[in-house]
């Protein structure tokens, strides 16, 4: 029985391994473990079974996310894994790792602010410049180049910028 467990524990390393190099097909230097898309795997009789959640209901970049998952865990020895999609708690900016935060910001997108879902309602959200790191910058367009960010502009440097906007 121990030994069973212990094989199981190890299983699950190995595929939670797996499943954490699968990058987000619109944003590549983000594994979904940074995201913090994948929220769990399981074993059970020795059957993978991960779960994710998607940064948006109706993400399309998730079936290609789930499919990759599939092709990550087959790769690692898993004979069908199953990816199941969990949509709550809905998923949240607060679940990127502060890893994500810092590859996102390096590769020129400005990382979610912390609670910035609140403070967009109430239009008082402060987005710092990836580039320059001034806090005097604009909003240009709600709709970046996907649904998941929004462009903005610095005011001080001039270089426009994507806001990783999910929350
Ligand atoms: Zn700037």
């Amino acid at each position: 029985m121990v030994n069973h467990v212990t094989r199981d524990i190890e299983l699950r390393q190995r595929a939670w391994d797996a499943a954490a190099q699968v990058v987000d097909p619109e944003i590549p230097v983000l594994t979904i473990a940074d995201l913090g898309v994948l929220r769990d795997v399981s074993v059970r009789d020795g059957e993978i079974e991960v779960a994710i959640t998607p940064t948006y209901s109706g993400c399309p970049a998730m079936n290609m996310i789930a499919v990759e998952i599939e092709i990550a865990l087959e790769r690692a020895g898993f004979r069908k894994p199953t990816v199941r999609t969990v949509l709550s708690p809905a998923w949240t900016t607060d679940w990127m790792s502060d890893d994500g935060r810092r590859k996102l910001k390096d590769y020129g997108i400005a990382p979610p602010q912390a609670g910035s879902g609140r403070r967009a309602l109430f239009g008082v959200e402060q987005v710092t410049c990836p580039q320059c790191g001034s806090t005097d910058t604009e909003t240009l367009s709600e709709f970046g180049s996907t649904s998941c960010k929004a462009l903005w502009r610095c005011r001080s440097c001039r270089e426009p910028f994507d806001y990783f906007k999910c929350h």
